[in-house]
């Protein structure tokens, strides 16, 4: 299934065993509800972009030309955004004029290992407003091996450009980034590579040409969290429709039996969040799964932007030549989960990993069994368990790549155990008011508790007690008399 255009040649159909009749009407209904709400909101996304970027993967080189709108609040004098620390800016305008600006240490984060803080003077205002920044900068990525490399790794980043493939997503800020991860964006890109090489980005791919030895492809996404670009020059595709949407596999090596049981995953795992939640953003319509050919990388399914998800291709090949029925199925199933989960910002984040993580035991009990579900149940109780009696709370867990078992397990138990407070159906009908109600907005641990408290009723301290007891498991009698 080689291919030279980036549109897969050999399309892979699959019978997936999913009712999409009852979940297109589904879709439809929702469609008309949500419709309005997004145009109303349209007018809320932080920041817009529009970048245009030439890659020059043999020299490790990447030029970037943005023009991007932000806003800035009342009597703002700066205007701050994280870019990679190796890249120079040859060019900074800000509303058409020519700015003077200071270059800062970043914050030291385990997960934006090489960011730097750009200050630019901006005239103060009293009125909140939105400036025009025009900004060209260029550079090589400083080398910093990729994820799970050695053990006991200081400092470690997937995002990399050399002559094997092309990664890049917020963790290098390869792109000015003026809020921590988890704003909507909007952007519109433009992609220039070598002929013969295979990009696969954000949003919906809108054009491809060949110009001058070049292949420019060009994407554009409304509401994103952030700008990925994946390419490499032997991309293949595998391509299935669904009735109302595609799911697109890119991969280089894997075998396309292993391809085509992620395509019959995905088709489930997408009708049970679509029943339970109703409909995501999916910005292109179609769902794309790259592996990248990576050698090693962020661990499980990797990481998934609104559409998008980018798994280690060598991760998997290691994998399966342990076990040829290697599953990735719940992994991609959390991966899946944040089409739908991604509106906690910043702290906050641990309500996109706690709701993924929790959606994904929920499509094992519906895909594979309730009996794995509660095995599944078991290990992070396990895991959580063992934390020790320090660890931070979900209320204030931070958002810099460390506590997993906190953001993701106890999150988990969390969501278990409220849902066996509830009951399955009132829990379910909650979780698809909270989807709906904050889908496109960005929200914090206050959000969660108000509105979980409220739905608890006279049981809000269940909630509580997890949310703000540091350690393993709640204390709380009412916390623990549920496990
Ligand atoms: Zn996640």
């Amino acid at each position: 299934m080689s291919q030279k255009t980036g549109i897969p040649a050999a399309p892979v159909f699959r019978k997936t065993g999913v009712q999409w009749y009852s979940v297109i009407v589904l879709l439809l209904a929702l469609l008309l509800i949500c419709g309005a709400t997004m145009a109303a909101e349209q007018a809320v996304i932080p920041v817009s972009y529009e970048l245009k970027v030439a890659i020059e993967p043999s020299q490790g080189k990447i030029d970037v030309h943005g023009k991007i709108i932000v806003p800035l609040d009342p009597g703002a004098r700066t205007l701050q955004f994280g870019l990679h620390e190796t890249f120079a800016i040859s060019k900074l305008l800000v509303d058409g004029r020519s700015a003077r600006f200071s270059l800062q240490p970043g914050d030291e984060s385990p997960i934006f290992p090489a960011t730097r803080k750009v200050v630019v003077k901006v005239p103060p205002s009293d009125t909140a407003r939105k400036v025009r920044l025009e900004i060209e900068y260029s550079g090589r990525l400083k080398q910093i091996p990729e994820f799970g490399t050695f053990p006991d790794q200081k400092q470690a980043l997937d995002d990399q450009i050399n002559s094997r493939l092309v990664e890049l997503a917020n963790y290098s800020s390869w792109y000015p980034q003026f809020f921590v991860y988890g704003h909507p964006i909007e952007t519109t890109l433009e992609v220039s590579l070598p002929q013969g090489w295979i990009a696969i980005c954000s949003g919906k791919k809108t054009s491809e040409q060949a110009e001058g030895g070049r292949v420019v492809t060009r994407w554009s996404s409304a509401r994103d969290t952030d700008i990925l670009i994946t390419a490499t020059p032997n991309y293949k595709g595998a391509v299935t429709p669904l009735d109302d949407a595609q799911i697109a596999i890119y991969y280089t090596e894997l075998p396309e039996a292993f391809i085509d049981r992620q395509s019959a995953d995905i088709a489930q795992v997408i009708g049970v969040f679509t029943r339970g939640l109703g409909s995501a953003s999916i910005p292109s319509g179609t769902i794309k799964l790259v592996f990248s050919p990576k050698r090693k990388g962020q661990g499980r399914a990797g990481i998934a932007r609104p559409g998008m998800i980018v798994t280690s291709e060598g991760r998997m090949l290691e994998e399966l030549a342990k076990d040829s029925k290697f599953s990735l199925l719940q992994d991609l199933a959390h991966e899946i989960a944040h089409f739908w989960w991604n509106f906690g910002a910043g702290q906050g984040d641990w309500i996109n990993e706690a709701f993924a993580e929790y959606s994904s035991a929920v499509a094992v009990e519906q895909i594979v069994s309730e009996e794995q579900f509660h095995k599944v149940l078991d290990g992070y109780r396990n895991e959580v368990q063992q934390l020790p009696a320090d660890a931070p709370s979900l209320a204030k867990v931070p958002f810099d790549g460390s506590g997993f078992v906190v953001r993701y397990y106890k999150g988990s138990l969390m969501l278990d155990s409220t849902r066996q407070t509830m009951g399955n159906h009132a829990f379910a009908e909650a979780a698809r008011e909270f989807f709906q109600t904050y889908t496109g907005k960005s929200i914090g641990t206050p959000e969660f508790r108000k509105f979980w408290s409220q739905k608890l009723g006279d049981k809000s301290e269940i909630v509580n007690s997890w949310l703000d007891s540091p350690g393993g498991m709640p204390d709380s009698k009412h916390a623990a008399a549920k496990l």
